[in-house]
């Protein structure tokens, strides 16, 4: 079976690469010229961690290629998938479609008759049927089907998740698509993996109910980490002792700077908007989305008063600017704001991240940018620990005050023992427990 992925994002790639790896020929399209230019040198554009190797086998195997060249690619496949982004559109928060409609009528044009579409990109409640709608009206008369397969890797797990998901979803309107759709994913029945083959409305929504329900928990336990300030409890205690409760579950349970990246926030948004749209709102995620971005000004304004009366002047060194460790993606990371936000106070920020500096550049222009964690505290009043990568977990505490003119550490993660940072002479601002006397 030969596959066309529309669109080598962190998605295409990733899904491309993986299918690849099960034997199935690939061929991954994107209108990044640059982009593809890169793949084809054997560069990867985006950090992922055993993205490269599978790349490279792939390729050598002779069954994965990269082109932007899109009607000869889609000639050739028995499945197209869409995988291009689905931002938000500016000023009503819905999914901006517009990528997804130009590849539905480029994929329309090319395609032979028997072809499966298939939806990857995150889209809002009835696109399937839309794309269908756009591809019928391109090419009357021709014969194909429509699937909706929504995704859930996360983002630097991207690979591990996609061979060992907890359950793929797809959406199907036909026989041939139910067909295909089992036949790609077959490889993963070995472990037995659950599939949910249902109509392409509820593979849409599940998505979407997914994502809300995720950022939600994250929200909740943001909200609980405030409380335990006030009273003196634990963030981390009370955690684990719900997260042990099979019905709640562990994860996504751990207070941090509010949500970011480049699905969470979007994602929300659409969810919201579509409740707005069909008149049964959503209010659970509304206030999500409120409670979260007060919460990154709500970090910054720790920062400050942690800097004392007077933060104008002072330096922070922040480390971690990627909205979660191993990924370099900065779209939407409570980072962004709270470093925009100190240098509105007047503040210098110095700040390192391993990977996603590059990415930052650009949208932190004022940033003093620095090789190593060390550096970084050069000079500095106070050190932000923002995004806990396992490079800033076991850092010489002692050494990173000597370094610093100050004497705060703003925890963003609860990755240092209070105790530690008392014995390296440092103030200690943890999330969600009482700061140690
Ligand atoms: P991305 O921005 O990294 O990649 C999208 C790619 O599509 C870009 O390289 C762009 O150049 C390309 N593109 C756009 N229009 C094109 C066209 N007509 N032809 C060829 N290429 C085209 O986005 P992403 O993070 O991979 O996300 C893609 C979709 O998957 C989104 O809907 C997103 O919500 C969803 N998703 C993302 C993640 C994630 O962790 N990133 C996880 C699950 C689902």
């Amino acid at each position: 079976m030969k596959i066309t992925m529309i669109g080598t994002g962190y998605v295409g790639l990733v899904s491309g690469a993986c299918f690849s790896e099960f034997g199935f020929d690939v061929t991954c399209v994107d209108v990044d010229a640059a982009k593809i230019a890169r793949l084809e040198k054997g560069e990867i554009p985006i950090y992922e961690p055993g993205l490269d190797d599978l790349v490279a086998r792939g390729v050598s195997a002779g069954r994965l290629d990269f082109t932007t060249n899109l009607e000869d690619s889609v000639q050739n496949a028995d499945v197209v998938f869409i995988a291009v982004g689905t931002p938000s559109r500016r000023g009503d928060g819905e999914a901006d479609l517009r990528y997804v409609h130009a590849a539905a009528r480029q994929i329309a044009n090319a395609m032979r008759p028997g072809t499966v579409i298939a939806i990857k990109s995150t889209v809002v409640v009835g696109t399937c049927r839309e794309v269908q709608r756009i591809v019928a009206e391109e090419r009357p008369g021709v014969d194909f089907s429509i699937a909706s397969n929504p995704e859930f890797l996360r983002e630097g797990s991207a690979v591990e998740d996609f061979m060992r998901p907890d359950r793929v979803i797809c959406g199907v309107a036909d026989e041939r698509g139910e067909e295909t759709m089992r036949r790609l994913y077959r490889p993963l029945n070995l472990r037995e993996t659950p599939m949910v083959i249902t109509t392409l409305e509820n593979a849409e929504l599940a998505k979407y109910a997914a994502n809300a329900f995720l950022a939600m928990k994250v929200t909740f336990i943001n909200e609980v980490a405030n409380l335990c300030e006030a009273v003196g409890g634990d963030v981390q205690v009370i955690a684990s002792a719900i997260g042990l409760d099979k019905r709640i579950g562990n994860k996504f349970l751990h207070a941090g700077p509010g949500f970011g990246g480049s699905c969470f926030p979007k994602d929300t948004r659409a969810y919201a908007a579509t409740g707005r749209k069909y008149g049964r709102p959503q209010q659970l995620i509304e206030a999500t989305i409120e409670v979260n971005e007060s919460r990154k000004i709500d970090m910054a304004e720790r920062i400050l008063s942690a800097l004392g009366p007077d933060p104008a002047g002072k330096t922070v060194a922040v480390l971690g600017i990627a909205f979660k460790p191993n990924t370099d993606d900065v779209r939407e990371a409570p980072s962004l704001v709270i470093v925009q936000t100190l240098e509105g106070a007047g503040v210098t920020v110095r700040a390192h991240d391993p990977e996603a500096m590059g990415p930052a550049k650009e949208l932190l222009p004022n940033v003093t940018w620095c090789d190593a964690p060390y550096e970084t505290a050069e000079g500095a009043d106070a050190l932000v620990m923002l995004t806990e990568w396992n490079a800033f977990r076991a850092l010489d505490l002692k050494r990173m005050r000597g370094l610093m003119r100050g004497d705060a550490l703003v925890d963003l993660r609860n990755v240092y023992p209070a105790e530690d940072a008392r014995d390296a002479g440092l103030r200690y601002f943890p999330l969600g427990k009482a700061a140690p006397s």
